[in-house]
């Protein structure tokens, strides 16, 4: 066991209305798995209602904000506790967000395409799942070419969706044009040990995906996307691992929104519990 090295980059709060404990339990868990600290990144607060069920409202930014400084008071000098956002990409919402991110100085800004709610899929979904599959990666190109994300969170999270036409092989030409259009603008891609947990049931994203993000050598951070206390650093272990025998010898961490590396072994060896 070393110095800690790691931090659990994904997490929520109950701010979002699906998610419980505040980030001061998170920190304890953090502590506990051998973390260095912890960026909370709970889904931005976007205008207008959109989906507005399952992430705060504008006005509780400030509040939302708040409960950050207030748990990393209490844990300073023991365990990190960064700010971060999971911000939504969806055309015509540049600008909101680009106001958005400017109003703290976020570690980390995490970029999702969530095909699963329902102005995404009124707009995309026409009957035909592998088209829905395909499109879902042309805005996930999109998302990276706005350049205002740092990595782009669980990037194969729309196979749950018409999970029985889900075919990776079939769609990989598709997902590799997506990956050469990633790989120019230089943002990452996170492993998100959620999968496990969803109708397809492994890490987002899956194994062949992350052979071929290494290829074009595209950073990946990891992360739990834990929207409870106990998920901080799920399968931390398993997930280094898996980068590790798809080409990887570093794992990316953001901080002031500069990538650093993290040798897979030294990430390994500083994890506990
Ligand atoms: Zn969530
Ligand atoms: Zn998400």
């Amino acid at each position: 066991m070393s110095r800690p090295l790691l931090y659990e980059s994904h997490m929520h709060t109950p701010l979002c209305r699906h998610a419980t404990g505040l980030p001061g339990e998170y920190a304890a868990h953090a502590q506990r798995r051998g973390l260095r600290g912890i960026i909370v990144t709970c889904h931005s607060p976007m205008p207008d209602g959109f989906s507005a069920s399952v992430r705060m409202r504008p006005e509780q930014f400030d509040e939302y904000l708040s409960l950050i400084a207030a748990a990393a008071d209490e844990w300073r000098g023991r365990v990190e506790v960064l700010a971060g956002l999971e911000s939504d990409y969806f055309p015509g919402m540049e600008r909101w967000l680009e106001k958005l991110h400017q109003r703290a100085p976020f570690h980390y800004i995490l970029g999702s395409v969530h095909p699963q709610i329902k102005e995404y899929t009124s707009r995309h979904f026409h009957g035909d799942w592998p088209e829905f599959h395909r499109q879902y990666y042309r805005d996930l190109a999109a998302a990276a070419e706005t350049g205002l994300f740092d990595s782009l969170a669980h990037p194969d999270i729309v196979k749950n969706q018409g999970a029985e036409c889900w075919d990776v092989n079939a769609l990989l030409p598709d997902i590799c044009r997506a990956l050469d259009r990633i790989a120019a603008t230089g943002v990452a891609m996170e492993l998100n040990t959620s999968g496990r947990l969803k109708t397809v049931p492994e890490m987002n994203p899956a194994p062949a995906i992350i052979r071929e993000i290494h290829r074009r050598r595209i950073p990946m951070t990891i992360g739990a996307d834990a929207h409870e206390p106990a998920r901080v650093a799920d399968h931390y272990e398993e997930a280094l691992t898996l980068l590790r025998e798809c080409g990887f010898a570093t794992v990316s961490v953001f901080l002031r929104r500069q990538r650093r590396e993290i040798p897979i072994q030294d990430a390994l060896d500083s994890l506990r519990g």
